[in-house]
């Protein structure tokens, strides 16, 4: 241990009995004091296991200064283990201790997001590998010969990998074992991905990339904090630029940080990466297995995975030296985690450059208003790429005016858009209908009593999902069989679906074009992530004419064939009464016309709409993205709306209805008197009942200047206390208002 022995040699004097704070995974104020043990390592950062009531935790020592130092070392219990694994960094740290700040989460559950459990901690076991003695087999049968080539070819083996490789059973090198032609070493676990090279194969930029690539590089270089927003329409180059960041920072002997709103999704990105730097990035994700979360977490920290490509919570993994995060997408809602750690991913991961001393790129086609007005007002750099690359054009995009063009009855597809796919898919190309519903359809009646059904635990519909044969809850998760009969009137076979789910729209293609291929791409369908990317791989490859999907297709995909993009209700998202409704749905209709067109076809966008006056419709059709956003932030800076005023929600949930309400309202009581905060509510929240418990919201109205944390956490400390099966969740900076 390092420090025990002094410059001659001799055992120093055991050190003073001493105690460090631990930071626990547990919903508690601060971290916990405990004894160090005579010559345990243990400095900040240390992942240690210490003990809470009866059970054992991982915790991260904290920095001496979070120690309350009033209670003697011998009265605490001691630290039980540390961890051979790298220790958590004190930027890592100071970010923790941020976010926590910012959320109003307690620093314990946002530490526990950047530790692992114990299989990662320790080191991976080495294997036992075979090397050649030199000796040779008295006799070489055929197999015998095959594996000694084998193993002069290449070495690195491993008993069962050699035997594989070769196609003979392992006892074939067993007996090669005992004869004396191998001999066992122990090597260290191979990396999960190779280095990338930024050498590897750059491209050769267009002109205005050339531009906005040489700025990243020069900022990259320059280092220090710094946040620049590059915007160019979808196709125009944008990943291709900032790649061009990642491969200065590599050269710099930095690691990178890459954020993606859909990362299961994007096997085509992987690829990418793969092509332009020679190796994969390493993968970071929920759908990761578990035993590969480990090693991308211990291979991150030791410095062998180069770059990251992961979801949100990448921005907890532990760099050793990360020098450069980019946010892919920065618009997307997919950045907001709303379970247990409500926070940006976006907004933290500029955090996180902040206190690394790094520059942050944030790329998007359609960036939020937040980042315009962060770009306008001279906090961001912007880099604007004018243009899709090489001979791509941007799509030709139409309203369908649902009233002058409506559908026949019982379907949900005009004539004008069934005639442009027919012409597509006669050419020979594919045509992509967007509807951002899963499912048969919404909404299940009964046609004689009108009966509703609905979810037993929720306040919403159940959606018929035909395919499965069952009634689905978007919320909760509650399945039940489509019955025969309406559980109301006892009619049967009178149950009507109303309004459409993607299922629905494939029906009434498959009647249109039933000699078409036809494809659902929902997040739903059977098979999960792999068969999605290999759904998604192959409508790449042509094998579908007509694809009808929901949101997940309207990322990031490049589909060289697909020339028309069909969205069948451009005005689901605009009637909820979100501020922030025509701003979702600007970007997302942008970015599903996007996926048209990207291999220089001619393309076209139709928009089937009620409202072909709206501003947004108009906004997407005449390509004038400017006027939108000019108009969007006068409205926002006129009523206070974010980011020129600030937001946050409080949402008091209870099984009981008005254990629920009284709570808020006493909350609401209890807030400190302030001449510029308002709070409204409280009022049922958008969801009223999840899961059996229903929700009131209050909502926090402040100046941008204001002090929005403290302000809640006076509230919280005055107000009462929740009990029994009260739960009060702070978000600050909701998705919706
Ligand atoms: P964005 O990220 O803005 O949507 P991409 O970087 O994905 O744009 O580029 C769109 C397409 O154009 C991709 O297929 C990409 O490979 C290609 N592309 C863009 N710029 C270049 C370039 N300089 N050289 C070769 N291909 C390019
Ligand atoms: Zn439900």
């Amino acid at each position: 241990t390092r420090d025990s022995f002094d410059l001659f040699g001799k055992p120093a004097a055991p050190p003073a009995s001493r105690s460090v704070p631990v930071m626990v995974p547990l919903p508690v104020p601060g971290p916990y004091s405990y004894a160090v043990p005579d010559g345990m390592p243990v400095f900040p950062g240390s992942v240690v296991q210490v003990p809470v009531g009866p059970r054992k935790v991982i915790g991260i020592v904290w920095d001496e200064s979070a120690q309350d130092g009033n209670v003697p070392a011998r009265k605490l219990r001691p630290i039980e283990h540390v961890f051979d694994c790298p220790p958590v960094s004190d930027e890592m740290r100071k970010f923790i201790q941020w976010v926590a700040g910012y959320t109003l989460t307690p620093p314990g559950l946002v530490a526990r997001m950047a530790v692992r459990a114990p299989a990662a901690l320790d080191p991976e076991p080495m294997v036992e590998g075979l090397v050649l003695t030199g000796e040779t087999p008295d006799r070489l049968t055929p197999a015998r010969k095959r594996v000694l080539e084998m193993a002069e070819n290449s070495a690195g083996w491993t008993r069962l990998g050699l035997a594989r490789a070769v196609g003979v059973s392992a006892s074939v090198i067993d007996t090669m074992m005992k004869k004396g032609v191998f001999d066992t070493v122990f090597l260290p676990p191979p990396p999960i991905v190779g280095t990338p090279d930024a050498d590897h194969a750059p491209p050769v930029l267009s002109g205005d990339q050339a531009e906005a690539a040489e700025a990243l590089r020069d900022l990259v270089a320059e280092g220090g904090f710094g946040v620049t927003l590059i915007d160019g329409v979808t196709g125009s180059g944008k990943t291709e630029v900032y790649f061009e960041a990642v491969a200065e920072t590599l050269k710099r002997g930095k690691q990178v940080l890459i954020l993606l709103p859909e990362i299961a999704l994007t096997s085509v990105f992987l690829k990418r990466f793969e092509d332009r730097f020679g190796a994969k990035p390493g993968e970071w994700h929920s759908d990761l297995p578990p035993r590969m979360r480990e090693k991308v977490w211990r291979q991150t920290a030791e410095g062998a995975v180069r770059v990251v490509a992961g979801a949100r919570s990448a921005l907890f993994l532990p760099f050793q030296e990360l020098g450069l995060i980019i946010v892919d997408e920065e618009h997307d809602s997919a950045y907001k985690q709303e379970d247990r750690v409500f926070y940006n991913a976006r907004d933290m991961a500029v955090v996180r450059s902040r206190i690394g001393g790094f520059p942050a790129v944030l790329a998007s086609a359609t960036p939020s208003v937040e980042s315009q007005v962060n770009a306008m007002a001279g906090r961001y750099e912007r880099l604007h790429l004018p243009g899709r690359f090489a001979e791509a054009a941007m799509p030709d995009l139409k309203t369908v005016d649902l009233r002058r063009h409506p559908p026949q009855r019982g379907g949900f597809l005009s004539p004008v858009m069934l005639s442009a796919i027919k012409d597509t898919v006669g050419r020979g190309e594919q045509a992509l209908l967007f509807l951002n519903r899963r499912g048969y359809a919404p909404l299940t009646l009964c046609r004689v009593c009108g009966h509703r059904f609905q979810c037993p635990n929720c306040a919403s519909w159940l959606v018929e999902h035909r395919f499965r044969g069952q009634l689905m809850c978007h919320h909760c998760g509650h399945a039940e069989p489509v019955p025969e009969a309406c559980p109301e009137c006892g009619t049967l076979d009178h149950l009507a679906a109303c309004g459409p789910g993607v299922e629905r729209i494939a029906e009434e293609v498959e009647q249109h074009f039933p000699d078409k291929r036809t494809i659902i791409l929902s997040s739903d369908m059977a098979g999960g992530v792999k068969r999605l990317r290999l759904e998604l791989d192959a409508v790449a490859n042509g094998e579908a004419d007509i694809v009808i999907g929901t949101q997940l297709v309207a990322k990031g995909h490049n589909f060289p064939l697909m020339t028309l993009v069909g969205v069948v209700d451009a005005d689901i998202g605009l009637s909820n009464g979100d501020p922030r409704a025509a701003e979702r749905t600007f970007q997302l209709l942008s970015q599903v016309t996007g996926r048209a067109g990207r291999t220089g076809r001619k393309s076209i966008g139709l928009i089937q709409t009620y409202q072909p006056s709206h501003p947004v419709m108009q906004a997407i059709i005449s390509g004038d993205a400017d006027a939108f956003y000019e108009r969007e932030i006068a409205e926002r800076e006129k009523t206070s709306l974010p980011p020129f005023g600030r937001l946050a929600a409080v949402i008091v949930s209870s099984e009981n209805r008005s254990d629920a309400e009284n709570h808020a309202r006493g909350l609401r009581a209890a807030a400190p008197p302030s001449a510029t905060i308002d709070i409204l509510g409280p009022a049922e929240a958008p969801l009223a009942l999840i899961r059996g418990r229903y929700r009131f919201r209050l909502l926090v109205h402040a100046r941008r200047s204001d002090d929005v944390q403290g302000y809640l956490s006076a509230m919280l400390d005055k107000g009462p206390k929740p009990r029994g099966s009260i739960h009060v969740q702070l978000d600050i900076d909701p998705q919706s208002f």
